[in-house]
């Protein structure tokens, strides 16, 4: 299908690299384009395989009716000029995974999670559990290293543990999953969908080609999830926190099956979303016969993933979270309500004009604000109504010192910002990152 053709790939990054890259070993005539200078390196390997990599605001320039297909990255929106033209001129456009699914050994199991939120922590717990007990793994889709990278490596006996976004699903048509877990389904990304109706049907796709063989994990805390689902042909396993589930959690254990697996205080994660993700987790792995002791093992020492309500350390009794990636009250309502613990609570950073007041109902047990950045003075008015203790400062140091003024034993110290990182930093990853050496070096 991917032979002997004429390729344009349309946005090159690494997974448009890793795409060209592949299908140049199959007699194709392959241009790439991008709007922004390349890695030197990478676009030297393409042309040594004969890759034509253009750097031009107009690709659409360089497209004409002689192109059988374009390879479109994820994050380019669907209405670009160059995508328009591919349709009129009635080229199929497709993605990377959707390319490297052609070349892939169809008897390889692929495991598939998507959803508004969640993903990433669900598809890294399903990978844990399985190379407990399995011996081909690999963890991929929208994280790590591109499909069009190993799949010529894959084997009849790998499991593919897969991350697929919504944008990765717009352009997938013939790609099938074995199993496919969907965390939620809320109404975000709307600006790239342009509707909720449109959104959903891009989520449906996960299910594409399923038949009687294969799983759909649903979540039965999340109505829309279970609606989309309605159609399928698929084997329907159910989690959540009902005890007609297969997998639900209560308040003291998970369960699967009528069984306990574990309970929860043998689990490092916190918070009703994450039991759910572990539910999804281990209502997919349980296709494949994890042990429950394999999952057990797992959940006592997964911290959850970097800067995602991340568990940092306990020092003296004080817990410290780093859950940096919360850049809005959504996620910081969530982080605030997976604690019973008086709480130290860091919130600051770029000011988007956002309101505050959506944390009122969550603060319940928090003992002090440290207000740093940009925000810190709304966050202090904010504060000062509800009543509650609150410290301003300028950066996060001069806010983990502070801590270490207020801190006792039995306290949990939470970075969970409800602002961008900007102000003071390039990326969310980095505020994450300092506060984690802060961590240690006021300890
Ligand atoms: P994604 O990959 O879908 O962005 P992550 O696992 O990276 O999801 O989690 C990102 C944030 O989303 C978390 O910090 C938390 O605030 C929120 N979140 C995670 N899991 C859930 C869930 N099951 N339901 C609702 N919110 C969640």
């Amino acid at each position: 299908m991917y032979q002997g053709k004429k390729i344009f790939v349309f946005g090159m990054a690494r997974s448009g690299y890793e795409v060209a890259k592949l299908l140049s070993h199959y007699d194709n005539e392959i241009v790439v384009a991008d709007a922004v200078e390349q890695d030197a390196e990478h676009v030297a390997e393409l042309n040594d395989y004969r890759v034509k990599v253009e750097i031009t605001d107009d690709p659409a320039k360089l497209l004409n009716d002689t192109f059988d297909v374009v390879v479109k990255n994820p994050g380019i929106k669907a209405d670009h000029p160059l995508l328009n033209l591919a349709r009129e001129l009635n080229i199929p456009i497709v993605n990377e995974l959707e390319v490297a699914y052609h070349f892939m050994d169809h008897d390889a199991q692929i495991i598939g999670v998507t959803g508004s939120n969640g993903k990433t922590t669900t598809i890294n717990l399903v990978h844990e559990f399985l190379i407990k007990e399995k011996n081909d793994v690999i963890l991929g889709g929208n994280i790590g290293t591109p499909l069009s990278h190993y799949v010529q490596d894959i084997k009849p006996s790998t499991i593919l543990a897969l991350e697929i976004s919504d944008h990765q699903l717009c352009d997938m048509y013939d790609f099938k999953t074995n199993v496919s877990v969907v965390t939620n389904i809320t109404p975000t990304h709307l600006d790239f969908h342009g509707s909720f109706e449109h959104y959903k049907a891009t989520k449906h796709r996960i299910f594409n080609n399923h038949t009687a063989q294969d799983y759909a994990i649903l979540n039965t805390n999340n109505e829309e999830s279970l609606k989309m689902a309605e159609d399928i042909p698929s084997q329907k396993v159910y989690y959540g926190s009902n005890n007609l589930d297969k997998c639900y959690f209560d308040q003291r254990a998970i369960y699967y099956d009528g069984e306990e697996v574990v309970e929860l205080k043998e689990i490092l994660l916190k918070g009703k979303h994450n039991y759910e993700n572990i539910c999804a987790a281990i209502a997919a792995v349980k296709v494949y016969g994890i042990s429950d002791s394999a999952i057990r093992e797992v959940l006592a020492e997964f911290k959850g993933v970097e800067h995602r309500l991340e568990f940092v350390a306990e020092y003296n009794g004080v817990k410290y979270y780093n859950d940096s990636k919360a850049t809005n009250c959504v996620s910081t309502n969530i982080a605030l309500q997976s604690f019973n613990e008086p709480t130290i609570l860091l919130l600051g950073g770029t000011d988007r004009g956002h309101s505050f007041y959506d944390l009122q109902d969550s603060m319940g047990h928090v003992k002090a604000i440290v207000a740093y950045g940009e925000t810190k003075h709304r966050i202090a008015d904010f504060a000062k109504d509800l009543n509650i203790d609150c410290k301003v400062c300028d950066t996060l140091t001069d806010a983990m010192n502070i801590v270490k003024e207020l801190r006792a034993s039995g306290d949990v110290v939470l970075l969970s910002p409800a602002c961008a990182s900007w102000d003071q930093y390039a990326k969310f990853e980095d505020r994450g990152d300092e506060f984690k050496r802060l961590v240690k070096e006021i300890n």
